[in-house]
């Protein structure tokens, strides 16, 4: 079964510096969301809140609930560990262990998670993993080369395989083509595009061909020097890029700021 995730009203906190103001957004379950706004207004914040990073950050803090398949992710009791294997996240810069070989980066996150496996369905969660991030034709003959000796590209798709590994509920990922190249930014967008339906995916990017190309929801956040992060708008990317009720987004998605 696939899985959704909503936010209520959620607020953050750096020390005394409040820097989301109640975001509340729902990312339906098997489709992409795509958050856009200018730097600084609380987009890589808000996606570290959804997999209880957030909490790992000196001095931070956080108001509202989490609901991932309608169960607060912050409910007393629930382990962060648990959280983080369901939520997966990816970055900007690719980073996958260097000198460990591309099997065993793929393989990594099982063990963290306390996923059990034999042999054969290590072997196999290996491929199947590779498989749906798009990187196995290229790499089927060298699974034991190291993960560093991949191009750019691969290594993002590689650091995606390694998330899929643990069979996450939800993918989150974090300006994942930025570092990248056209042609590798092109893989990774198909490989979002094959992955939809079979999990929920969140993106921040800066693109904004490529959030209308991978995404079916898409929220627009702004801050100001003096107000937090919060979501002007949030809809259909279709409706957010071609009939923006507000004259913010306008000017955001049409390159006015
Ligand atoms: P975005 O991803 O949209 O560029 P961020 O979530 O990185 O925005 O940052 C939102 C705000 O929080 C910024 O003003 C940033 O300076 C601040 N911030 C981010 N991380 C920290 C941190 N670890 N400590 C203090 N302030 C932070
Ligand atoms: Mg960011």
């Amino acid at each position: 079964m696939l899985a959704g995730l909503e936010t209520r009203e959620v607020s953050a906190w750096f020390g005394a510096r409040k820097v989301l103001e109640r975001v509340s957004l729902a990312m339906p379950a098997g489709e992409v969301t795509a958050l856009i706004g200018p730097s600084g207004c609380g987009k890589s914040t808000y996606l570290r809140i959804l997999n209880r990073m957030h909490e790992m950050v000196r001095g931070a803090a956080l108001s509202g609930e989490v609901l991932l398949d309608g169960d607060d992710v912050y409910r007393p009791g629930r382990r962060p560990a648990e959280v983080r294997r369901r939520i997966g996240m990816v970055f900007q810069r690719p980073n996958p262990f260097p000198a460990m070989s591309i099997k065993d980066n793929v393989a990594s996150g099982l063990k963290l998670a306390g996923i059990k496996v034999t042999r054969d369905e290590r072997e196999h969660l290996v491929e199947t993993s590779l498989r749906q991030a798009g990187l196995w034709d290229e790499v089927a003959g060298r699974l034991e080369a190291p993960g560093g000796s991949l191009s750019g590209g691969q290594q993002q798709r590689l650091c995606i395989a390694r998330s899929l590994a643990v069979s996450p509920d939800i993918l989150l990922m974090d300006e994942p083509c930025s570092a990248l190249d056209p042609t590798s930014t092109r893989r990774v967008e198909e490989t979002i595009a094959e992955l939809r339906g079979q999990l929920t995916i969140v993106i921040v990017t800066h693109n904004m061909q490529q959030a209308q190309r991978v995404s079916q929801t898409c929220a627009f956040f702004l801050a100001t020097h003096d107000t937090p992060g919060r979501i002007v708008e949030h809809g259909p990317t279709e409706q957010v890029f071609h009939h923006p009720r507000d004259q913010r987004t306008s000017d955001y998605v049409n390159g006015r700021f």
